[in-house]
């Protein structure tokens, strides 16, 4: 069978608990061991780097796309299976878009939120039938979660925004409810 790639979008930083790198690295480490092709945005910074260089580790395919203007700032990584270089922001995430089949959000910052919720519109507007699911490690998304659902109370969006993506804890739980 032809290998499935899973988009993560997550942070170019760390964070402040050691939890979110380690979840990037659980993640990349199982889109490895699952023959799960990982897609994101080829750059060595952050949980970025961390969950490329996991799924590196465990012998996985990995797939970067970065712009011309990130390669010095968010560190190009060279070495992935498929490298890609960009002109601009918009080509970098179409490129990621289209090569994936499914997507997953770790922790992040204004950058993982710009691109989750681009996917998320666009499920809502019947553009793609692509699985997204957020990895809420240490309930980091709950404020997120509660602004859905404020958008939602406030008659700005259906309930059934909330069916167009799956929460997990972990991910693991992100992989179960992938398959
Ligand atoms: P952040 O979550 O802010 O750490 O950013 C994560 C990744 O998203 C980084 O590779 C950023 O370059 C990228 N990013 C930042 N802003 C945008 C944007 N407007 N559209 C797409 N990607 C972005």
């Amino acid at each position: 069978m032809q290998q499935r790639s899973i988009c993560v979008f997550c942070g170019a930083s760390d964070g402040v608990k050691d939890s979110y790198g380690a979840a990037a690295d659980r993640l990349g480490t199982l889109l490895a061991e699952n023959n799960l092709r990982l897609v994101y945005g080829a750059g060595d910074v952050g949980l970025m780097g961390r969950v490329a260089r996991a799924a590196q580790m465990a012998k996985g395919t990995t797939f970067g796309v970065i712009p011309q203007h990130l390669v010095d700032w968010e560190v190009g990584k060279t070495d992935l299976t498929t490298y890609v270089v960009t002109e601009t922001m918009h080509e970098r995430k179409k490129v990621m878009f289209m090569n994936a089949d499914a997507i997953a959000l770790l922790p992040g910052g204004a950058g993982s939120l710009d691109e989750f919720f681009e996917v998320l519109t666009w499920a809502q507007l019947g553009l793609h039938k692509k699985p997204i699911v957020l990895i809420n490690t240490l309930g980091y998304w709950d404020p997120l979660l509660a602004l859905v659902d404020h958008v939602i109370a406030e008659g700005f969006a259906k309930g059934s925004l909330k069916n167009f993506f799956k929460i997990a804890a972990s991910p693991d739980e992100a992989l179960s409810l992938l398959r």
